[in-house]
């Protein structure tokens, strides 16, 4: 994997050299001509973001160092220093301290994030989100056990460990436990199964940690039944009893839903 993304960075970075060397240097005469009032970082932010949209730069790619950038857009390193940081701020690039700066994969978390938030400013839309949980997690559920392999099983009494020991020392456990549901339906195979739920799991819970923790660190008996609850999803999926795992998640979210949301209405109320 690493010798394979090496090689793939030698050879985009000697392609973007090459394909860009001439075309940068007019590129960069063109924007000194055509916009005297921008500041200079600005052009190059949107050059390298529309070298990213056209699909010149692809995700992924190494970019060229500041110095190399510096040469090719005929600017300062201090103005290409500046692009790379509203680039990275925007989400396009990510940063380096060793190895330098990339094009950054966009995850579905990315796009979805802002849309969900919206729409889970009012309550209700909590019960939607754990409608559509339950459709997705009970399925996925009975692929993790009809998918799961070994390493999967070992995986997921981990994750569950993790969980159990959270709680029982009394500490909140909501990012574990998103850990956990993420965990299941990572094993049913279906990476598009995954990026719905991580970031529905993180919506909701964000949405809902105030409550849980509570439960959880109040309700002795809760936090027993919960860890049992989620102990018996893992050895039905080990047991790769599709039907038992599908029927213990679709129990535990709806438990959970209504426990949760009970709580958060008497604690507004
Ligand atoms: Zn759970």
């Amino acid at each position: 994997m690493a010798g394979k993304r090496a090689l793939n960075t030698v050879v985009n970075r000697l392609n973007i050299g090459k394909r860009s060397s001439t075309d940068s240097i007019a590129a960069a005469k063109d924007l000194k001509r055509a916009t005297p009032d921008r500041p200079v970082y600005s052009e190059i932010v949107d050059r390298i973001q529309q070298l990213i949209e056209s699909g010149e730069l692809g995700r992924g790619d190494q970019l060229l160092s500041e110095r190399e950038l510096a040469e090719q857009f005929q600017v300062s390193r201090t103005s290409i220093r500046r692009a790379l940081a509203v680039l990275a701020g925007r989400g396009i690039i990510e940063v380096s301290p060793r190895s330098g700066a990339y094009v950054r994969h966009p995850s579905a978390r990315d796009a979805m994030q802002p849309w969900i938030q919206a729409m889970l400013r009012e309550q209700d839309q909590v019960s939607h989100l754990a409608e559509v949980r339950l459709i997705v997690e009970v399925q996925a559920a009975r692929l993790a056990a009809e998918r799961r392999d070994e390493a999967d099983v070992q995986r997921l009494w981990g994750l569950h460990d993790q969980v159990e020991k959270q709680v029982r020392d009394g500490h909140p456990a909501d990012r574990t436990d998103t850990v956990f549901h993420v965990g299941i339906v990572e094993t049913a195979k279906n990476p598009f199964l995954t990026e719905l739920i991580a970031v529905l799991a993180s919506a909701m819970m964000q949405q809902l940690a105030p409550s849980w923790r509570y439960l959880l660190t109040t309700d002795p008996a809760e936090a027993q039944r919960y860890i049992s609850e989620h102990r018996q999803i893992v050895q039905a999926i080990a047991d790769q009893n599709a039907d038992r795992a599908a029927q213990l998640m679709s129990e535990h979210i709806r438990r959970s839903h209504q426990l949760l949301v009970g709580e958060s209405r008497s604690a507004r109320s």
